[in-house]
């Protein structure tokens, strides 16, 4: 006989279902679960903290595409100390064509500084700053490169503009990117300059080996004071010993995957 008590017993029972939606709740139960967990190590685990060697900054296309930097200097007073200022504006030239043709290498358009001035005042600089305790400064912004013209050897100030210059180079390939997730504290500043130590001596390489060498030894031994401007510059910008060591490594390597200062382990970068 068919009734409606046999079509009731027919209804398929409520085990069944959820063993069909089951893997399905399993897979959202792992996706939460994952995002949830990278919630409070994201930047860890995606690599993007300064100093992990899979960060974008690390792992940019110049050090494995750019290849050796080619000096380009052959426009360079032969005696340096004659003319200063005309050895910094020589420099200036060199140093754009190296860094546009090794930049063109990596597939990066190059732009020149929107400026390049040769200060005799650091009121003068493009920045608006304060601070007037510096030898160069580069200024973001408006992409100018500053240098302060004083003294009358022309290598420290030649030191000097290929690190603004550098400073440039990493902002204009990307390398200083600060819209990602990472903490933009002292030691990303220590990162960024001891790159700018190493590019500039990479920069310099074949047109001043001497002087390099000199600066080289004179950052190494540290420049002796131990007062609160001298701890703090070492905070920001690497001991001496550390700059010395990045030094060697652009002047030996001659290449921008020698100065990959945002994979290097804390004590390189100190
Ligand atoms: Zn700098």
């Amino acid at each position: 006989m068919v009734g409606p008590r046999d079509w009731e017993a027919r209804e398929p029972r409520r085990p069944g279902m959820i063993r069909r939606v089951l893997p399905t709740l399993i897979a959202f139960a792992v996706i939460l679960g994952g995002l949830a967990y990278l919630g409070g190590d994201l930047r860890e685990l995606l690599g993007t903290a300064p100093g992990s060697p899979i960060s974008a900054a690390a792992q940019h296309r110049l050090y494995e595409e750019s290849g050796p930097v080619d000096g380009r200097c052959g426009t360079l007073p032969k005696d340096l100390d004659a003319d200063v200022t005309a050895s910094l504006e020589a420099l200036t030239g060199c140093l754009e064509r190296m860094w546009a043709a090794t930049l063109a290498r990596a597939d990066i358009d190059y732009e020149p500084p929107g400026e390049v001035r040769l200060v005799a005042a650091p009121e003068e600089a493009a920045c608006g700053i304060d601070d007037y305790d510096w030898a160069g400064i580069y200024c973001p912004e408006p992409r100018v490169v500053n240098v302060l013209v004083e003294g009358e050897q022309a290598f420290p100030m030649m030191f000097t503009l290929a690190h603004e210059y550098a400073h440039h180079v990493q902002e204009v390939s990307g390398i200083a990117d600060q819209r990602g997730s990472e903490a933009f504290d002292e030691a990303w500043s220590r990162r960024l300059e001891l790159q700018a130590d190493c590019l500039a001596a990479v920069s310099l390489r074949s047109a001043a080996p001497r002087g390099l060498e000199s600066l080289r030894r004179l950052a190494g031994r540290g420049s002796g004071a131990d007062d609160g401007v001298e701890a703090g510059y070492r905070q920001s910008h690497g001991s001496g010993a550390s700059s010395a060591e990045w030094m060697r490594r652009g002047q030996e390597g001659g290449t921008v995957g020698s100065c990959n200062t945002w994979g290097a382990p804390a004590e390189r970068v100190s």
